[in-house]
């Protein structure tokens, strides 16, 4: 959730031709272009391996993932379903294995609001022996390292802002959202969270701020953090402002 991370970044993304271009052409970075792969062969892996759970074996699973030309997103693939066998061979153990297929992939969410809110989450997995639910995020950056706090406070924001709209929606009737995690093969961690209700009230006031700021035309502030350091607009932003950003402080 790009307001509640920094506004001014959100003002960028949205008003300054020149900046939006520049965000778009880091679109075709080595760095996204991998991320990008990694996400759709992540979501096919779960197609080409079918529902055929009786055939399952590691080897399966390596195989349906494709060898790229990309040494380091092989890896990421490699360890990937490294992981989603682990995650087999536990749901076997507890005979949940018909819970291995996400009960849901790649959604879109929108809801009429002041300013429609919409979004999209890569996956959603059903907790086995409940009726709760889990938002999966994969994330290829180091900067998603959910053990920094401002990472997963960060996070918080964004999965909460989707929690919002499922709920109001009514996406998923019979089923609680409680759970969100993120699955990052760059730093070969998977971290899971429970969702707070405190992050999902602060989620819905920024929400409120942001559209009266729309309205009102500002201001939108700058929120200088650690995350400055990925931010395409940093130039335009702290150009002349002589900034020293201390990253040891957010590490
Ligand atoms: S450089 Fe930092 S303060 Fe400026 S727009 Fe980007 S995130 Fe916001």
């Amino acid at each position: 959730m790009m307001y509640k991370q920094c506004a001014k970044k959100f003002w960028y993304f949205y008003n300054d031709e020149e900046a939006y271009k520049g965000y778009k052409q880091t679109q075709g970075s080595d760095a996204l272009i991998k991320g990008s792969l990694f996400h759709q062969y992540a979501d096919s892996f779960f197609d080409n391996i079918g529902v055929s759970t009786d055939a399952y074996s590691n080897d399966v699973f390596r195989a349906a993932l494709p060898h790229t030309k990309f040494a380091d997103l092989n890896k990421w693939l490699d360890w990937f379903a490294d992981k989603e066998w682990e995650r087999f061979e536990e749901l076997s153990a507890a005979r949940y294995e018909h819970l291995f297929i996400p009960f849901a992939r790649e959604e879109f969410v929108s809801m009429p609001d002041a300013i429609d809110r919409t979004g999209h989450f890569d996956r959603v997995d059903e907790i086995p022996g409940t009726k709760n639910l889990r938002i999966i995020e994969y994330k290829t950056g180091k900067s998603y390292n959910m053990d920094k706090t401002w990472a997963a406070t960060s996070m918080n924001s964004e999965i909460g802002f989707y929690v919002i709209m499922l709920n109001t929606i009514k996406k998923y009737p019979d089923y609680k959202i409680t759970e969100w995690a993120v699955i990052n093969p760059t730093l070969e961690t998977i971290w899971v969270n429970k969702i707070s209700p405190i992050s999902l009230k602060s989620v819905n006031a920024t929400y409120r701020s942001l559209t009266q700021a729309v309205f009102d035309k500002g201001p939108f502030e700058r929120n200088i953090t650690m995350l400055c350091r990925y931010c395409p607009y940093i130039d335009d932003c702290l150009l002349g402002d002589n900034i020293d950003i201390d990253y040891e402080l957010f590490n």
